[in-house]
């Protein structure tokens, strides 16, 4: 193999998942607990997403940029990567919000 093909194969092996260019990621409202509004969680279709005790997790809307995966079966991309990213990056909130 030659180092370019090496480099190629390295490269597109090593390549990050980022779970919120997945179809199955998916936006869900939860109600807060004193019934005040709801906050936005995602999670996993495909239930992919385990507590250690089996439960399914959700992770809060905010992170979904951190959630990544280094290989996925049931991973079924949006489109271009990159343009998807950066302007979720952009539209983002930046912390927990409770919406009424
Ligand atoms: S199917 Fe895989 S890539 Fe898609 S959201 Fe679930 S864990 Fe992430």
């Amino acid at each position: 193999m030659s180092q370019t093909a090496e480099a190629e194969r390295t490269t597109a092996t090593s390549r990050k998942i980022y779970c919120a260019n997945c179809k199955n990621c998916k936006l869900v409202p939860a109600t807060v607990d004193d019934g005040s509004g709801y906050v936005l969680r995602v999670r996993c279709d495909a239930g992919k997403w385990r507590k250690r005790l089996g439960d399914e997790k959700l992770y809060k809307y905010f992170t979904v940029i951190r959630r990544s995966m280094d290989e996925c079966d049931s991973y079924e991309p949006m489109g271009d990567e990159q343009e998807f990213l950066q302007d979720l990056k952009r539209s983002l909130p930046i912390n927990d919000e409770v919406y009424e």
